[in-house]
């Protein structure tokens, strides 16, 4: 199925899709929508901090619009360094295992 990526600029708008996809049984996580756009505002929030622009962004198949297969951070106007990258993917209190996978990756490469 295809898949296309979805940007969220603001905190409320990404929160009511993170909704939407509750309602409509497709959100795909554990936790509970607030919680799950929580997660991803400490990543904005450290990136912001460190002077980037980030949005919030989901990849989702095509067809309905409201199945996320991937929730995370983009940065659509610049690259983050690989120092900085580690300090965003360690902002949340609880990092997943795709933050902690980025951060393991960058250190090896480093
Ligand atoms: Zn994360």
């Amino acid at each position: 199925m295809p898949l296309k990526t979805v940007r969220f600029e603001t905190y409320e708008r990404f929160l009511n899709y993170l909704t939407k996809c509750r309602d409509n049984e497709t959100l795909n996580v554990d936790e509970t929508p607030t919680e799950a756009a929580d997660h991803e505002r400490a990543h904005i929030e450290k990136a912001e901090a460190l002077g980037y622009t980030p949005v919030y962004a989901v990849r989702i198949f095509t067809s309905d619009g409201l199945t996320p297969v991937d929730i995370f951070v983009d940065f659509p106007n610049e690259e983050p360094t690989d120092s900085h990258l580690i300090e965003i993917c360690l902002a949340p209190e609880n990092p997943s295992e795709g933050d902690l996978e980025i951060v393991q990756k960058l250190r090896r490469e480093s």
